[in-house]
């Protein structure tokens, strides 16, 4: 009896708070990941999903509050960066903020998104610079990933639906874009996909055509809903090693979690909530 009731952790007084705000933020897997987290490390912490449509008065709430720690999400991203009182470096130059770390009442914004990226790369792909990397998409997650391959070395090719956009972020990072009509002529050993097709409503969707995919040899699509979508259920038939959106995933709340906490993250009690939410029945 008294065995169970030590084994129920419950908030106290000296919980620190940390949690995202985003709208909608009903799917975000980051509070099983936080969560888990700070289970596993037994730290006094606890981390829920905030549903922000006015995002000036959350800040503001946020600060007197004493929230620690903040994961960013869809639409507030770039809309953020207005309200922080300091901007890293990183994130200015992808120009969005995922990570929020209040010190003692500074809000300081940074990305880690980058960082997943690369990680996740990094895992089936070792060394990135010597690697030419491929990205579809110019949006905003395009961004942080074409910031985490610039920052490793890599040489990058943007392929966007809109090219002005795939011409300003190569720019941006002395990339070269192409149409995706252009894509039988472009020679790179890795493809990211950033975009949203493979997503419902896209999900028989794929940018690459897959009579192209036996010339790559990794193929990683951030989208992790569903988890194979067709350009990976594509390459996997091809040959290609596959990377789903899982990792990013994994390794930019694991980098955020490092940031809060100062503790290295229990990745592999991580990893395993996201099996176990994505993959029910493995
Ligand atoms: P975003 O800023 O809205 O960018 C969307 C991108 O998709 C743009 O490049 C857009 O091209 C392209 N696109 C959309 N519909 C298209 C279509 N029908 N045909 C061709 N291209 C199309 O979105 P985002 O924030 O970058 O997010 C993109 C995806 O990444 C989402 O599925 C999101 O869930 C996922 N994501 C995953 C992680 C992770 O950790 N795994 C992290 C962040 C995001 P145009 O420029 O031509 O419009």
């Amino acid at each position: 009896m008294k065995q169970d009731k030590m084994d129920i952790w419950m908030p106290d007084a000296a919980t620190s708070l940390y949690g995202i705000i985003g709208h909608p933020v009903g799917h975000s897997l980051s509070p099983l990941l936080h969560n888990r987290a700070f289970r596993a490390l037994g730290l006094n912490c606890v981390y829920l999903a905030f549903d922000v449509t006015d995002l000036e008065g959350a800040l503001s709430g946020i600060k007197a509050l004493g929230i620690k720690g903040l994961s960013v999400t869809i639409p507030h991203k770039q809309s953020i960066m207005r309200f922080l009182d300091e901007i890293d470096h990183v994130a200015k130059r992808i120009g969005a903020v995922n990570t929020v770390l209040n010190k003692d009442g500074r809000l300081i914004g940074t990305n880690t998104d980058w960082i997943g990226a690369v990680k996740a790369l990094e895992e089936e792909a070792g060394r990135l610079d010597t690697k030419k990397v491929l990205v579809l998409g110019a949006g905003g997650s395009a961004r942080a990933v074409v910031a985490g391959l610039a920052e490793r070395g890599a040489r990058v090719l943007i392929a966007n639906r809109t090219l002005e956009k795939a011409k300003d972020l190569a720019e941006q990072f002395d990339a070269r874009w192409y149409s995706f009509d252009e894509l039988p002529d472009v020679e790179a050993s890795i493809v990211v996909n950033t975009t949203s097709v493979g997503m419902a409503p896209d999900l028989e969707r794929s940018l690459i055509p897959s009579d192209l995919l036996p010339k790559y040899a990794i193929i990683m699509d951030i989208v992790y809903s569903p988890l194979k979508t067709k350009l990976l259920r594509d390459a996997e038939r091809a040959g290609c090693k596959t990377i789903n959106g899982l990792r990013m995933l994994l390794y930019q709340a694991v980098a955020q979690f490092e940031l809060w906490t100062g503790k290295p993250a229990p990745v592999k009690e991580m990893e395993h909530a996201l099996r176990e939410a994505m993959e029910p029945d493995k």
